[in-house]
C-alpha cells in the first residue's frame, strides 16, 4: 500500500483504533448492504488513512477513525458503494492536501463529486439564529447538495461528531448542538430518517439543556424501576397474542426518546410525573393484511384510548412514513403506544429517503438522472402536503427555481433562480437598490447582470451621489419585488420624463388602434377614462404608462371598450357622439391611407423610398407621424422582429386617386467609360423623368452611379430601369434599400 509518495510520512503511525473501526465498517457493510467485494472500500480506507496521516481528534484518537465511523452510519443506511467510499474520504479535500482530481482519478468522478459536495456544505458558516434564517439555511443546504447522497453523508458526519462532542469546548458544544437541532434534525425529519433524527435531537438536548436532559433520563430510569418489568411483561403478552393468532411478527419495546418527552413537557407545560405515555411497542410483520390483524389482537388485549388510532398505512405521512398507531391502557393502568408496520415500512421509518435509495438502486438506477427521477416523483406527489415548503426546497436542486446567497453578515437570502445583484440589493432595502453603484460576489466586482449562484456572498456598494436605477435594470431582475421597487422609483423621480414618454406611447397606440384622440377632449369621456384608471389628470395617466405601471396597449384597449359602451348608450338615447371609437374612413395623405387614422403626418423613408405599386408598411415614429417603408426594406425586416418595435408597425395602403410623383433611388453599376454619365442623363431626359440628384464614382474600372428620380409608380420606374439597362456598359440597376 505504499504506492503514493504521501505514504512516506505516515509509515510509522501506530494503528490507534483505525483497524478496529474499519472492522466495524466491514461488519456494517456485511449486515446492511449487498456489497461483496470490499477491495475498493479497503483501498479508500488506506488512501484516507495516508492522507490524514497523524492528524488527531480532540479525544486523542487518530482522525481517520472519524470518517470510518461516519462510513459505518452510511453503511447502516444500506446505500451504495460510492456513498460508503465518499464517506471514508469525506474530509480529505477539506483537511488534507488531497484534491478533487486525486479522488476522481482513483475512485471516479461520482465519488469525487459527492466528496466535493460534502466539502462545500462543511464550508457553509451558520451565524444567524432567526427562525426564518434557519429555514433558508436548511433549504440552502439541500440546494447546494444537488445529490441526495451528499446530505446523507453530511448527516452521518454530523451524527458521529455529536456522538463524540464530549471533548470539545463548551462553546463549541453549544454551537454545534444548536446547529444540529435547528438544521440537521429537521432535515433528517423531513427526509424520514427517524432513527438519525432522534439520536441527533437527544444528543443536541444533552448540550443545550443538560439539566432538562438529566431530569428526564433519571425520571425514565425511576419510572421503569417502579413499573417493575412492565415493558418485558407487556412485550411477552403481545408476542403471545400475536403468535396465538397465527401471525409471524417481531415485537420490540422501548421508552420514548428523551427529546420527544422534553418537547411534550415544555409544549404542554407539564411535570415529568404528569407524562404518562412513556412506553412504546412495535410489532413488525410481513404484510399489510397482518398489520390490521395485529391491530385487532392489540385492541382485544387492551383497552384502546379513543381518538388515538391513526392509520398512516392508508394515509402515509409526507415523509413517506407508514404504520398503524394506537394508544392503549395496559393491565396495570399504564398507557402505551403500539406501532404496527411491515419490514419494508420499518426500513422506511428508520432510514427514510435512504431506504428508498437502496430499494431503487437494486432494480434500476443506471444514470444519475434515473436515480433522481423517483425523488422528483416523490416530491411531486407531496405537493399538497403540509411539508410542501420543505419539499419545494428539496426541489430546488432538482428543479432549480430558487437560489440562496449570503449577505456579508452571513444572513441567507432566497431569490428566484437567475437573480442578479440588483435583485439582491432590492431584497435588502429599496434604498440600497436605488443607490447601488457596484456589486461584489465573493469579493470580486461583477456586472449588474451577473447571475448569482447558491452559496455566493453578495455585497452591494452604494453611494449617495448615485443617479438611481437605470431602465435597463428592469430587464436584468428576476424578482417582482425588485421590478416593482425600480418602477416605483421611476414613478416618483422621473415624473416629467414619464409623462412625455407615456404620452407618446399612449398616442401611438391610440393611432395604431384607430381610436380618435379627439374623444378625450370631450369632458364626459375624459372623466370616465380618468376614473377608470384612478387618475386625477391625463398627466397622471401618461406618467403611469411612462414608468411601466400601465401598458399603453392595455390602457387604450380599455378606453376603446369604454368608448364603445358610451357610444351605444348615447345612440340608444338618440344622441350622436362627437367622436366614434370605430375607425373612420380614412383620408389619404400623399396618396397613403393609414389604417384607421385620419390626417396623419406621412413621410417616405429614405432607406427604401417606396413608390406606388410597392408593398408598403408604416412605422409610428415618436412625434413625426408615420414613415412609409417597403415590405422588403432591410430596416423594416430587422425592426419588426424586435419585441419592442413590433407593435409600432401598422398597415398602410396606396390610395387609388393619386396625383403626385414619388422620389426613389437607383444604383447603377457599369463598366467605366467616357460619356457614361452623359448617356444615362440622356436616357432619363428622353423619358421625361425628373432627376433630383446624380452622383458617380469610379473604382478600379467599375462605375457606380446613384440617381434619385421622381416617378408616378412602379410601372414607370420599371420602364426607367429597363431603359437604363440598355445603356452601353450598364450591368445592373438596383432599387435603393435592397
Ligand atoms: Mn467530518
Amino acid at each position: 500500500m505504499k504506492k503514493e509518495g504521501m505514504a512516506v510520512a505516515t509509515v510509522n503511525v501506530t494503528d490507534d483504533g483505525a483497524e478496529k473501526e474499519y472492522q466495524e465498517l466491514v461488519n456494517s457493510i456485511n449486515q446492511h448492504t449487498q456489497i461483496k467485494d470490499l477491495a475498493k472500500i479497503r483501498e479508500a480506507f488506506e488512501f484516507a488513512r495516508r492522507a490524514h496521516g497523524d492528524q488527531r481528534r480532540k479525544d486523542g484518537s487518530l482522525y481517520i477513525t472519524h470518517p470510518l465511523a461516519a462510513a459505518v452510519i452510511v453503511a447502516e443506511m444500506g446505500i451504495d458503494e460510492d456513498s460508503i467510499i465518499a464517506a471514508i474520504l469525506h474530509d480529505c479535500i477539506e483537511d488534507t492536501n488531497v484534491s478533487y482530481e486525486d479522488i476522481a482519478k482513483r475512485f471516479g468522478a461520482s465519488v469525487a463529486d459527492i466528496v466535493d459536495g460534502v466539502t462545500k456544505l462543511t464550508r457553509v458558516v451558520y451565524t444567524s439564529k432567526e427562525e426564518e434564517q434557519m429555514e433558508n439555511l436548511r433549504k440552502m443546504l439541500m440546494a447546494m447538495a444537488r445529490d441526495i447522497r451528499v446530505i446523507l453523508i453530511k448527516m452521518a458526519d454530523r451524527l458521529h461528531n455529536m456522538r463524540t462532542m464530549a471533548y470539545q469546548s463548551e462553546s463549541k458544544q453549544r454551537e454545534k448542538a444548536l446547529e444540529t437541532m435547528e438544521i440537521y434534525a429537521p432535515i433528517a425529519h423531513r427526509l424520514g430518517m427517524q432513527k438519525i433524527k432522534w439520536e441527533l435531537e437527544d444528543l443536541s438536548l444533552l448540550y443545550l439543556d443538560p439539566v432538562g436532559y438529566e431530569e428526564i433520563s433519571q425520571g425514565l430510569a425511576e419510572r421503569e424501576k417502579a413499573d417493575d418489568g412492565f415493558m418485558e411483561r407487556t412485550e411477552k403478552a403481545i408476542k403471545k397474542r400475536v403468535q396465538d393468532a397465527g401471525i409471524k411478527g417481531t415485537v420490540q419495546s422501548r421508552t420514548k426518546h428523551i427529546y420527544s418527552i422534553y418537547r411534550k413537557m415544555y409544549g404542554q407545560n407539564k411535570q415529568f410525573s404528569e407524562i404518562l405515555d412513556l412506553y412504546a411497542f412495535r410489532v413488525i410483520v410481513d404484510d399489510i393484511a397482518d398489520c390490521y390483524n395485529v391491530l385487532g389482537c392489540i385492541h382485544e388485549l387492551y383497552h384502546p384510548v379513543p381518538g388515538r388510532f391513526k392509520d398512516y398505512i392508508g394515509t402515509p405521512k409526507p415523509n413517506m412514513y407508514q404504520s398503524l398507531h394506537t394508544t392503549v391502557i395496559g393491565s396495570e393502568g399504564i398507557p402505551f403506544e403500539v406501532q404496527i408496520r411491515t419490514w419494508e415500512m420499518h426500513r422506511t421509518a428508520e432510514y427514510g429517503i435512504a431506504a428508498h435509495w437502496k430499494y431503487k438502486e437494486g432494480i434500476s438506477g443506471k444514470s444519475d438522472e434515473e436515480k433522481f427521477a423517483w425523488i422528483r416523483n416523490l416530491l411531486e406527489a407531496q405537493q399538497e402536503s403540509d411539508a410542501q415548503d420543505f419539499f419545494s426546497s428539496l426541489k430546488v436542486d432538482m428543479f432549480s427555481d430558487e437560489v440562496f446567497v449570503f449577505t456579508p453578515q452571513g444572513d441567507v437570502k432566497s431569490l428566484p433562480a437567475g437573480a442578479t445583484p440588483i435583485d439582491f440589493a432590492y431584497s435588502i432595502h429599496s434604498a440600497i437598490g436605488n443607490r447601488m453603484t457596484c456589486a461584489k460576489v465573493n469579493g470580486r466586482i461583477v456586472p449588474f447582470s451577473h447571475v448569482l449562484q447558491n452559496g455566493d456572498v453578495v455585497e452591494v456598494i452604494t453611494s449617495n451621489t448615485s443617479k438611481g436605477p437605470s431602465r435597463d435594470w428592469l430587464g436584468m431582475v428576476k424578482s417582482s419585488e425588485a421590478r416593482n421597487k425600480i418602477r416605483q422609483w421611476f414613478k416618483k423621480e422621473r415624473r416629467e420624463e414619464n409623462i412625455v414618454n407615456g404620452k407618446a406611447a399612449f398616442e401611438a397606440e391610440m393611432r395604431r388602434l384607430g381610436v380618435p384622440l379627439s374623444a378625450l377632449t370631450d369632458e364626459r369621456v375624459l372623466q370616465v377614462v380618468l376614473k377608470r384608471f384612478s387618475a386625477n389628470t391625463l398627466d397622471d395617466l401618461y406618467a403611469s404608462i411612462g414608468y411601466g405601471g400601465l401598458s399603453a396597449q392595455k390602457t387604450v384597449n380599455r378606453i376603446r371598450d369604454e368608448l364603445h359602451t358610451m357610444e351605444r348608450a348615447a345612440r340608444e338615447k338618440g344622441e350622436l357622439p362627437s367622436w366614434s371609437p370605430s375607425p373612420t374612413q380614412a383620408k389619404a395623405v400623399h396618396g397613403i391611407v393609414v389604417e384607421g387614422v385620419d390626417n396623419v403626418l406621412v413621410k417616405f423613408s429614405h432607406c427604401c423610398m417606396p413608390v406606388p405599386g410597392d408593398e408598403i408598411v408604416g412605422f409610428i415614429t415618436r412625434g413625426y407621424g408615420v414613415s412609409i417603408h417597403r415590405t422588403d426594406c432591410k430596416n423594416y425586416m430587422n425592426s419588426v422582429s424586435k419585441e419592442k418595435d413590433k407593435e409600432r408597425w401598422i398597415k398602410v395602403y396606396w390610395a387609388d386617386d393619386r396625383d403626385e410623383t414619388y422620389e426613389t433611388g437607383l444604383a447603377i453599376t457599369a463598366g467605366d467609360r467616357n460619356g457614361l454619365v452623359m448617356d444615362i442623363a440622356t436616357v432619363l431626359n428622353s423619358l421625361k423623368v425628373k432627376v433630383n440628384a446624380m452622383t458617380a464614382r469610379q473604382i478600379g474600372g467599375i462605375a457606380n452611379v446613384y440617381i434619385t428620380v421622381q416617378v408616378k409608380d412602379r410601372n414607370e420606374l420599371g420602364t426607367v430601369i429597363a431603359r437604363l439597362l440598355s445603356v452601353q456598359g450598364v450591368k445592373e440597376v438596383r432599387r435603393q434599400g435592397t
